[in-house]
């Protein structure tokens, strides 16, 4: 997850335009900003990279989950269903726009498994996140199938996978709509920020609104005082200055991309001779972004030699079954029921009701299959030596 190693004259000439107006907020200063609207701009090209109709920038990706959420009507009483291997973020914006996060297995492709999505639609359901973790998709197609039959929409939560596609069609384009983080270690980064395509003209519109406190942004004499408002909203703006970094990011996203592969390619070739090794099930291996290498081992034990035996040669990989961001057995904080508010919502409701249960032992598929899986970050600059280092490393480990 590699933007900040590239950073160059490109996002330099970017800044400059921004500060050379002096106009920092992306609305407004129609004089000043001498026809400079960098985040405008970012949206507009980041839709059309993607083969989008809009695009909505926002602060971070995880405010680009609760826009989306919000713009698609999710609130208290609705359930939405995601994955038991994601990021904090995923889950926390369920709750924050007042609906109970419900979890899934995940399978080989390590996302959303299309059977356990099934057993876990209720009624209640109102959206169904698949997220398309450490780079690769997940069956996102399947899934649709899955959430359309029961009129459900899904919202592809597409932070770590920026340019990833299936049979050249971009991720986040397969549902309803599909959210982006350019947060200071993602593929594509501004330090801080997030994007949300859609092909939906009604659903922008509204996520448009909501994220600048209800602005309708039609043109009017009285200028932005004289706007209008449907709802209530909140401010998730993007600034210039990231919008001016993402134009110069989103240039080099394909080629970092290209880079990436390649690093993997040669990692991929050297665990190959671990005796009892598989590899991520990948829908398609063209369209992974390749910001991750992940390989499984025959069980846990296994797992446990290897990995001792990579860092003994310095470079030990990560285990995500007991990485405390991503898996859900590790959410110590969701399972118990730990929160800032007086009441303890989101976990109880203002009259101390329990609102949600959640079972560490919930997801056993997940938690075997991540158990026996190591995974590399995989960047653009690893460097001849660190690769050597490491192709040696999984060499000598697959005799243990
Ligand atoms: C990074 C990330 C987010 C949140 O993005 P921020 O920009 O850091 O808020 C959401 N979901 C996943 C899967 C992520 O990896």
């Amino acid at each position: 997850m590699p933007g900040f190693e590239i950073f160059g004259e490109e996002e330099k000439k970017e800044i400059m335009d921004v500060l050379d107006t002096g106009v920092l907020f992306r609305y407004e200063f129609i004089e000043q900003r001498k026809g400079i609207f960098k985040v405008k701009e970012f949206e507009s090209k980041f839709a059309h990279y993607c083969g989008a109709s809009y695009a909505q920038a926002v602060t971070s990706g995880t405010a680009a989950l609760k826009v989306a959420l919000t713009a698609l009507g999710v609130g208290p009483g609705d359930e939405v269903i995601t994955q038991g291997f994601t990021f904090v973020a995923t889950w926390e914006a369920i709750f924050e726009v007042g609906a109970i996060p419900v979890f899934t297995e995940i399978d080989t492709t390590l996302n959303m498994d299309p059977e356990d999505l099934k057993k876990k639609i209720t009624s209640r359901t109102k959206c169904i996140i698949p997220v398309h973790m450490l780079g690769a998709q997940a069956r996102v197609k399947e899934i649709t199938a899955i959430a359309s039959a029961h009129g459900i929409p899904v919202l592809e939560d597409t932070a770590q996978a920026a340019g990833g596609r299936i049979d050249g069609r971009h991720l986040g384009t397969f549902g309803k709509c599909g959210t982006f983080s350019f947060d200071s270690v993602k593929t594509m980064t501004t330090g801080e920020g997030g994007m949300i395509i859609t092909d939906d003209q009604e659903l922008w519109q509204t996520m448009s609104e909501y994220q600048d406190h209800g602005h309708d942004h039609a043109v009017n004499p009285g200028g932005r005082g004289g706007e209008s408002r449907r709802f209530i909203g909140f401010n998730y703006r993007m600034m210039e200055l990231q919008g001016a970094i993402g134009i110069a990011q989103l240039a080099k996203l394909d080629s970092m991309i290209s880079a990436q592969q390649e690093n993997k390619s040669i990692l991929k070739n050297a665990a190959d001779k671990i005796s009892g090794v598989t590899f991520r099930s990948l829908v398609d291996q063209q369209g992974d972004s390749a910001t991750f290498f992940a390989f499984s081992l025959q069980d846990r034990e296994h797992c446990k030699r290897v990995n001792d035996s990579l860092r003994n040669d310095g470079v030990g990989a990560i285990n995500f079954a007991e990485n405390s961001w991503h898996f859900y057995p590790q959410w110590e904080h969701l399972l118990e029921d730990k929160s800032a508010t007086g009441s303890g919502y989101p976990f109880f409701e203002p009259g101390g009701k329990k609102r949600v249960v959640y079972d560490p032992k919930e997801l056993p598929q997940s938690a075997e299959l991540l158990g026996k899986t190591l995974v590399y970050p995989v960047s653009i600059k690893m460097g001849s030596e660190l690769l050597d280092t490491m192709c040696r490393a999984l060499e000598k480990a697959g005799s243990v």
